[in-house]
């Protein structure tokens, strides 16, 4: 599936993603391409502790609780999408890849984003928070890439999962 999508550099941070035509709710719109390794890989490839920041330019997702997919060995555009606070997409992971799929309705020229909902294993002080600024500009931002911890799954993200496993589920039965 390939959707009209525009990387050019963003209003927010760096480049960014943008939409050139209308996306419907729940459309799959790009994969998060790259390559699949370990948690225990991705730390020693770009190691977290003791940095005083985040690597600007280190683009990994979570795919599963053992399993990340690092993008910047055979990534596409999908590794230029910002983060947002009050995101339109949203990572799901399906088998192997992780595809970032429409939360809701995206009108041509919005600017995609996804919120990265960074986790740490140590408590997410005010000093680490920092370390992590979020400058996405939006209404309900929380001024942190930082998920807070046990943050509730909004309705939105629920929808989106249970839409995506229904169509899977309809594939599979043809
Ligand atoms: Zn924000």
């Amino acid at each position: 599936m390939l959707l009209s999508l525009e990387t050019r550099p963003s209003t927010r941070h760096g480049l960014g993603v943008y939409a050139t035509a209308p996306i419907r709710r729940h459309a799959l719109v790009i994969e998060y391409a790259g390559e699949v390794i370990t948690h225990a890989e991705a730390e020693r490839r770009y190691p977290t502790s003791g940095a005083a920041e985040l690597p600007e330019h280190t683009y990994v997702l979570q795919l599963d609780d053992d399993r990340v997919v690092d993008a910047n060995v055979h990534g596409n555009d999908a590794r230029f999408i910002n983060h947002a606070c009050d995101p339109n997409l949203e990572p799901i992971t399906i088998g192997d890849q992780v595809w970032l799929v429409a939360l809701r309705a995206i009108a041509a020229g919005e600017e995609l984003g996804y919120d990265y909902a960074i986790e740490l294993d140590e408590r997410h002080t005010p000093v680490l928070k920092r370390r992590f600024p979020c400058r996405c500009g939006g209404a309900t931002c929380r001024g942190t890439l930082l998920r807070p911890k046990r943050a509730p799954v909004s309705a939105e993200s629920r929808a989106v999962r249970r839409a995506i496993a229904q169509q899977l589920a309809a594939l599979s039965n043809d």
